[in-house]
Order: C-alpha cells, then structure tokens, then sequence
C-alpha cells in the first residue's frame, strides 16, 4: 500500500484534515493579535524564560517573542515580517486579515466547494481589490498631510500627548533623508536613553553613540576629528589556553611583559602614523593600548556594536578596516565634532558635523526602559508610513473606511461573475470588515451597531466614511486627517491573501526528517508551486 511509503504515525496529516488544521493555527494567531488593532488596542506583555518583559502592541514584535511552532502559523508570522520589512507598518492588519480569509475560507469548504474554487475566488479578489484601492486614494501634496501620516500611525501607542512633536520629527528626518521619492530609513538611527523625560526627545544631525570614552585622560572633545574604524582587538591575543609561557626568573617576566607592552605601544603608533584622532574599535582594547591613546589625545570607544559600526562608516565616509596592519588613510572617516555628553544616566558620543549630512539620529529619551522601547516601536512605524507615502503620494481614508468601501465594491464586482468562484471573492470581501469591526471591538464599542452606521453612509456614497475613535464617531476620516498610505493597505491585501491562498492549496503536511537549513521564511520551508 501508499501508505505505507512514509512513517505514518502522527507525522502527517492529509488533506481537509491538513487544511483545517492549518487554517487553525493561522486563526490563533490573527485571534491573539486582533485585540491590540488601532488606537483603543490593549498591549501584550511578553515574558521570556528568563523572567524578561516587553510591553507592545506592535504586531511584529508580538510575533517574534512568541515561540511559534506550528508551519502554518509561522507561514502567518512571515507575512508580518514581510509586511514590516517592505513598508514598515500595518502588520497587524495583514495578519488579522490572512487569518480571516482563512476562517471565511473554512466556511465554503464546509459547503464542499474545492479549495482551487477557493484560491482562484481569492486571486480574483485580491487583484481586483488592488484596482479599487488605486481608485479610492488621493494624491497628498503638503507636509501637513504627512505629518497626519505619522500622527495617525502613532495614535495609541503610549506618544498620545506629545504625537504632534514627533509627527513633525518624523516628518523632518525623512525629508532631510529622502532623495526624491526615495527614502533609506537605515539612514535614520534611533537611539534610546533612560533618565530623562520623553518631551526632551530629539532629532539629531549625526550618529549618536550609547557608549563613554574609554579613558577619562583622553579628549572629550575632537574638532575635525579623522575617525578610525577598527574591527579587530587591540589587545595581545593569547596566550591561548594550551599554550605555556615558563618563566623562570623575575627579570624573564619583566622582558616578557614589556615585550607584550611594546607590541601594543607599536599598535598605537600604527594609529597615530594615520593621522587618526577618533578611534572606535568593535571589539576589545587593551588597557595598555588605553593609555598611550590617551596619551596620544586620540578619543577611542571599544566593544562598538557592528551595525553601530556601520552606521559611523555611513555617516563620516569612513571604511571599517578589519586588521590594523591594512589601514591605510583613506580608510579614515570625518567629521567636524565628535564629543562625549553626560545625560540621564550615562554619557554617550556623539558625532556630528558629518561628512554625509544625511545621517540622523532619532534620540528618545524617557524614564523606563518599557516606555522609550515601546515609543521607539511607534516611531519606527510612522517612519515606515511617511516613507511608504513619499513613494507615490497616495493615502486612504483609516478607520475602516478603506476596507468597508473595499467590501461593498468587491461585493459588487462578485456579482458579475458566474461560476462558484463568486462565493470566494464574497468571503473575501466580507473579511475585509474585520478591520472596523475589531477597531470597533477594541474601543468598546458595539462592532454591530458601528458596521450597520457604516455600511449605510457608504451606501449613501460616504466613501470615506470611517470609524473615528477620537470622538468614537462615524464620518469622513479622511476629512479627520485620519489617513493611511495607499502602499499599507496593497501590501497588508496582496501579502494576506497570498498567504491563505498558499495554505489553501496544501493538503498534505509530512513531517520531513530534513528541512536544509532552519530557516523560518517561507521560501526555504520547502512551499514550491
Ligand atoms: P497595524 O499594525 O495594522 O498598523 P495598528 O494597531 O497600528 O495596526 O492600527 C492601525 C489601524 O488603526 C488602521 O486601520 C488605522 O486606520 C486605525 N486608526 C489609527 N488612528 C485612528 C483613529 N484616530 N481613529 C480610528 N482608527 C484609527
Ligand atoms: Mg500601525
């Protein structure tokens, strides 16, 4: 028999059997990120095994603490990555939504209808749903538009009273970043310091680094500084653990020892022959090799995280020279001033004046590590929106409108077909909802009552109309200045979709002994067409 073939026992799982158990595990997750959607969500708090705490409401986030096992599920966590990776916000949205296309999915294999009926109800949809997007977005053309971006984006996730200062700082930094419609958000640093209070958070020209000089008796101020990037320790390597020095009298260890410090006083020597002033190395620095460049007046900070590292090389047009023996001067970075500040808690290093001005550092400040974590979560997503937008111009009108507007021309469209596929793409159009209804949910609101009062004003031509949850009304949010960027909501669909559609199609799950790789991403899982 087939069956035989493969180990049977508990290792796999075929066909409706296969999907429902999938379609189960992707409505887990959607079901558990469903109550943080919007401004009114409520927060996770995340405990790792060693007792660490994260306290967000930020969809991606949640996903990668939680230890998710199941294919499927990981499949769902996927598109939340993507969907960060890609325009940076609206994950939650792509996976409540996947999850949802699912759920309804399951409904029309209850009434038998196959899931290549299914999936090619949902391509149709999804593709249509694209068109009508681009339908319903407007171009924006000022910076106060924008500004509503970031501000919308951020609405709820612990900035409340000092949204509009960060609006507007988002909104600086990608401009002063952006070239043309084009925006690296790696351009763009945020650092986070504990002491002080979140109103005194600033935008800062430069790179900002969390670590002290390493020595008190080096300079805490360099002007035009001519900055080293060194990837190798300064320290004498060994002698490694096998290795034994015998040592037989007092003057021998003497010998031995300034041997060591003449080694290290020629490292230095090695720098200063550069013509460096500012040494940041990413790993350790001997004590000795400490002491002579201070001597030198060389500003050194050692155990420099790489993409700190790399963030410097940016900025000050420096190259990170992995072995000082291979340093040559043109690996020197610059910058007008680098200096140390004491602030809060700890002093950091600031490098400013640099040589590529488009280098920022985004500083959030705060008194709890909780607070500037998660304010740091918030501003990475306005980021991500204002970005998203500059690309092509175009938002839509939020809290909900969008996706009711969405539903009902797709219903519309799901009548003009004939075969069974028009069931799907209804599926489809009604999952959609799931948006303001859970928007609606979360603000303690009767998700019915709001859906009804929404589906009449759009039905009345308010394609617009939205849920508004600074006054828990229902009206024109676009008008609100409750706006999203085009590219959220077409990337949020195309990713949901594209994923249901793919766990639609499988119907059989075997555990395989090997899996090259442990790759989480979806491409390596082994999913082929
Ligand atoms: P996501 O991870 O999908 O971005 P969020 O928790 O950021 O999830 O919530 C985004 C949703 O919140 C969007 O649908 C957006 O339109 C909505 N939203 C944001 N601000 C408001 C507001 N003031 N009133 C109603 N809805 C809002
Ligand atoms: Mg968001």
């Amino acid at each position: 028999m087939v069956e035989n073939v493969v180990n049977e026992e508990g290792d796999r799982i075929r066909g409706v059997d296969a999907t429902r158990n999938n379609i189960l595990a992707a409505r887990v997750i959607s079901e558990t990120l469903k109550t943080t959607l919007g401004p009114m969500g409520m927060d996770k708090m995340l405990v790792d095994r060693a007792g660490g705490i994260t306290v967000t409401n930020d969809g991606v986030t949640i996903l990668d603490e939680m230890e998710i096992e199941h294919p499927a599920a990981k499949m769902i966590v996927e598109i939340a990555r993507t969907q960060e990776k890609e325009v940076g916000d609206g994950t939650t949205t792509a996976v409540m939504l996947a999850g949802k296309f699912l759920e309804n999915a399951e409904r029309l294999l209850d009434k038998k209808i196959h899931p290549t009926i299914i999936t090619r109800g949902y391509r149709w949809a999804s593709e249509k749903a694209i068109e009508i997007l681009g339908e319903l977005a407007v171009e924006i053309d000022s910076e106060e538009e924008l500004v509503k971006i970031a501000s919308t984006a951020m609405t709820g996730k612990g900035v409340e009273h000092l949204r509009e200062k960060f609006s507007e700082m988002i909104v600086e930094a990608v401009k002063i970043v952006g070239v043309g419609t084009y925006v690296n958000l790696e351009d763009i640093k945020i650092e986070k310091q504990r002491g002080k209070s979140i109103e005194e958070s600033t935008l800062i020209q430069g790179v900002i680094l969390d670590k002290e000089r390493l020595n008190i008796d080096m300079p805490s101020e360099v002007h035009d500084a001519r900055i080293l990037l060194l990837e190798e320790a300064l320290e004498i390597i060994g002698p490694e653990t096998e290795a034994k020095i015998s040592v037989t009298d007092p003057a021998q260890l003497q010998k031995f020892i300034s041997q060591e410090d003449e080694i290290l006083k020629k490292k230095v020597e090695t720098i200063k022959g550069t013509g460096a002033n500012v040494l940041f190395v990413q790993r350790g620095i001997d004590d000795v090799v400490s002491f002579y460049l201070a001597k030198a007046g060389i500003y050194a900070v050692r155990r420099v995280p790489k993409t700190d590292m790399q963030s410097i090389a940016k900025a000050t047009g420096a190259k990170i020279v992995s072995k000082l023996g291979e340093v040559e001067v043109t690996d020197l970075g610059s910058a007008s001033k680098v200096f140390e500040k004491l602030e809060g808690d700890d002093s950091m290093t600031y490098i400013t004046g640099c040589k590529n001005p488009k280098t920022l550092t985004i500083l959030i400040r705060g008194g709890t590590e909780h607070v500037i974590s998660e304010v740091k979560r918030a501003i990475k997503d306005a980021l991500g929106d204002v970005a998203a937008t500059l690309k092509d111009s175009k938002v839509v009108a939020g809290g909900g409108a969008v996706e009711i507007e969405l539903s009902l021309r797709l219903k519309k469209f799901a009548m003009s077909l004939k075969g069974r596929e028009r069931l799907a793409v209804e599926e489809f159009a009604s999952s959609l909802e799931f948006i303001p209804i859970t928007l609606a949910e979360n603000a303690g609101m009767d998700p019915i009552d709001v859906l009804t009062e929404l589906k009449a004003s759009h039905d009345a031509g308010g394609k617009n109309v939205g849920l508004n949850l600074f006054n828990s009304k229902v009206e024109d949010t676009m008008i609100k200045g409750i706006i999203e960027p085009l590219l959220i909501k077409t990337q949020a669909i195309t990713s949901a979709s594209e994923v249901a559609i793919m766990i639609l199609r499988i119907d059989d799950v075997i555990a395989a002994r090997k899996l090259k790789g442990k790759s989480d991403k979806i491409g390596d899982m082994g999913v082929y067409d």
